[in-house]
């Protein structure tokens, strides 16, 4: 399916994303078996990822974004490729839900209110990009990387991201971002909208699915939309780690081995454990 609409508005001054995450969001709250708050917070930074994947130029193209605040959840790691793999985890999968908390004021205190927010950025040309901010005081997801945004890439962007629950179930995970280009007109991105104004868009992507929502709310003619699928999708494997392991070095290797018997490995973002025995080792080091 179809989840991730992009394309250009108000006399192609504007770039626009429309995104349903929903699936993205839902199998990250299987895998991480995520509390109601932690779901939200991780929710919100997948769904921005998934903007971010979406800019990329490539698809070997890569990106991760790593959140540090001072809240409850811990640090929240999110990171696509530009084949809309998406993948994360939160420090705390388990932060409790409060009785009568807003998922906004959950969101506020897992992510904290104070922190920094890093972008790396791997475009292929050897060295990544690293940017980063300060993390918005507001404890908003949203709020941080459109400061990174502004701050580090020199080049707004308007983000609502939604995680809506109904009751336990994940109802709708998504993400609407305006980006004006270079050259737009002060007019244009003075009217564009944000802030709860684009929240109400983002929203109406559940109603509406990505497509009918950008010819519905921006008279987007569909003729010009790129569409795509996301999904979350961890990219380790047992020849990736291997290759990890081979970096570290026998010696290193083989103190493991001594104290433990094996090398256990253990991957945050699909939370997959792989074993390597001694035999495993050596075959490493022909
Ligand atoms: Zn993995």
């Amino acid at each position: 399916m179809k989840n991730v609409v992009r394309t250009l508005i108000f006399d192609e001054q504007v770039s626009l994303t429309l995104l349903d995450s929903t699936r993205t969001v839902r199998e990250a709250i299987r895998l991480h078996s995520l509390s109601r708050p932690s779901a939200v917070a991780l929710g919100k930074a997948l769904s921005v990822m998934t903007f971010m994947s979406a800019s990329l130029k490539e698809e070997g193209h890569a990106i991760s974004v790593s959140v540090r605040g001072n809240g409850e959840g811990g640090e929240i790691s999110v990171s696509g490729n530009g084949l809309l793999q998406m993948r994360g985890y939160i420090g705390n999968p388990a932060v409790p839900e409060i009785p009568g908390e807003t998922d906004a004021e959950a969101e506020r205190r897992c992510i904290g209110t104070e922190g920094s927010l890093t972008v790396i950025r791997d475009d292929g040309y050897g060295r990544p990009f690293v940017g980063s901010c300060l993390l918005s005081p507001s404890g908003e997801a949203d709020r941080s990387f459109e400061e990174y945004y502004r701050v580090s890439e020199q080049n707004p962007a308007y983000i609502a991201s939604v995680v809506r629950f109904s009751g336990e179930r994940l109802a709708f995970a998504g993400a609407a971002v305006l980006q004006p280009l270079p050259f737009a007109e002060e007019s244009v991105v003075k009217k564009l909208p944000r802030g709860a104004e684009l929240a109400a868009i983002a929203e109406k992507i559940g109603e509406l699915g990505p497509e009918k929502c950008a010819r519905d709310c921006f008279s987007a003619n569909s003729a010009a939309f790129t569409e795509r699928e996301a999904a979350y999708k961890c990219n380790c494997s047992r020849e990736y780690l291997s290759g990890v392991l081979l970096s570290l070095g026998r010696a290193e290797l083989e103190d493991i081995l001594r104290t433990d018997g094996e090398i256990k490995v253990h991957c945050h973002y699909c939370n997959k454990d792989y074993r390597f025995t001694r035999e495993d080792v050596e075959k490493l080091f022909p």
